[in-house]
């Protein structure tokens, strides 16, 4: 992390706060102070202490932030994204601008397809506005992929589009659509929309009488089948060109060799007879209806936007645990924290880097992609084989339930709780007294309760457990 890594949005109303003069020393404002404590290790706040007391401020750094849209120590190489809040410029950098009103010879000028023409008086050159169009088109697309880039890029996407309007359509009959005509055309689209939407609906339905659960369990078998058979050959690969536990001894290798082969010998002639049963695999529907095709598009929106979910998530997550750490003191507490942030640290990466998906990609029966099925690593608790597969499902399940039973077992075979002490009923006053006073000595807290047979129990005060 450097110094002059963008701040949040919750840290920049908290320095906003800051420079208006406020404390952040009320009850109700620790969520506000926990921010404020991420901007002091930047040196964009600090904490003084009036008369003995507890007083946060802005301090220069932080000013010159609000300024200037980005820290005073921050190299210029590394100002990307940054957005100035200075009156008059557009740029900020992205495009550095024309410092005149750019000549102009009165010809449109070509870009992707189409003619431009400047606005009268602007200094922004065509190659600026083609700069600042590429940028909004790779911005948006990133955005869509990469939710949690709409916090970091938004000031950037301002400033591109800014620039992006000096320049207009050019084409001799172009003319912007009137009101009128976006709505007719939205109009248009939605009615085309909803007509597709119907026709899906109705084909889908037509699919569900013939939904055939066993071709649909043996397709889901023959995908099971195709994955051992991937690692089968990948471990038969590896022990035969050594690099798979390259210090086993060559009968040990030989004889592991042979078995991988039985192995994916075994596997084809399995996935040759599924393959009977199933035939085309993409025709195979679920009891919906649904095609593996559009159980693929909707779960690649799912995880899409559980990814995005997840990289916020997480980031927050960070936040916290450099929170926890600056305040951590005890040596294996801080250790435990720096193993948890760098594990959090990972999935986040693993997710940030993730190139953009198509539903080919996605598994049809749950919202993973298919090569979290393959991985060997886990570093997400949903990569790993998938949950339809039936020997897996079957696995998963019976895993559970000796859990479930082990569970049972612990419940019936823990020992029961038992009394302090038990006294007879039937007796005499006198000898209950002394056998209870007896007891008060060494359980001065101790309750009694009524027990079987009318006996007198001593047992621990309710709260306490022993
Ligand atoms: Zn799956």
């Amino acid at each position: 992390m450097h110094l002059w890594d963008p701040i949040n949005d919750r840290q920049l109303i908290v320095l906003k706060r800051l420079s208006a003069g406020e404390s952040l020393s009320g009850a109700a404002e620790t969520q506000a102070r926990i921010s404020a404590r991420a901007l002091t290790r930047r040196g964009l706040a600090e904490v003084s202490h009036p008369d003995g007391g507890w007083q946060m401020g802005i301090t220069a750094a932080g000013s010159f932030y609000l300024e200037h849209g980005h820290h005073p120590d921050q190299p210029p190489s590394d100002r990307r994204g940054v957005r100035a809040h200075q009156p008059g410029s557009s740029a900020n950098g992205l495009v550095e601008l024309h410092p005149a009103p750019i000549d102009w010879d009165g010809k449109p000028l070509e870009h992707d397809g189409m003619l431009w023409k400047p606005e009268p008086g602007t200094s922004v050159t065509f190659d600026q506005f083609v700069q600042a169009r590429l940028l909004v088109v790779e911005i948006h697309r990133d955005m869509a992929w990469n939710r949690w880039r709409e916090d970091e890029r938004a000031g950037e996407l301002q400033d591109a589009m800014d620039v992006f309007a000096h320049w207009h359509r050019a084409e001799p009959d172009f003319r912007p659509m009137t009101a009128e005509e976006v709505a007719a055309w939205m109009d248009e689209e939605e009615a085309s929309s909803k007509a597709r939407i119907q026709e899906d609906e109705r084909q889908r339905r037509a699919r569900i009488p013939p939904y055939d659960a066993e071709r649909e369990q043996a397709r889901l078998s023959l995908l099971e089948c195709e994955a051992s058979l991937r690692s089968s050959s990948k471990e038969r690969e590896g022990l035969a060109d050594g690099s798979l536990f390259p210090a086993m001894d060559a009968q040990r290798r030989d004889s592991q060799i042979k078995e991988a082969e039985a192995a994916v010998v075994s596997q084809q002639a399995r996935m040759d007879q599924l393959r009977q049963v199933v035939g085309d695999l993409e025709t195979v529907v679920d009891s919906e209806g649904r095609l593996p095709c559009d159980r693929r598009e909707f779960h690649l929106s799912r995880f899409s936007w559980w990814r995005g979910d997840e990289v916020r998530r997480l980031r927050a997550l960070d936040l916290e645990f450099q929170e926890k750490l600056a305040d951590a003191t005890d040596r294996s507490a801080r250790a435990q924290l720096r193993t948890d942030r760098s594990r959090a640290e990972q999935q986040r990466e693993a997710l940030e880097v993730m190139p953009s998906l198509d539903a080919a990609a996605m598994c049809s029966e749950c919202a993973s992609p298919m090569n979290w099925h393959q991985g060997s690593w886990p570093i997400h608790l949903q990569m790993g084989p998938c949950p339809a597969w039936p020997n897996w499902a079957a696995r998963v399940k019976k895993a559970r339930e000796m859990l479930l039973q082990d569970h049972d077992q612990r419940a019936k075979t823990a020992p029961r709780p038992k009394p302090i002490a038990v006294v007879p009923s039937g007796l005499p006053i006198a000898e209950i007294v002394a056998k209870l006073a007896e007891i008060q000595v060494k359980h001065p807290d101790a309750i009694v309760r009524r027990g079987a047979a009318n006996r007198w129990e001593v047992w621990p005060p309710r709260n306490k457990k022993s």
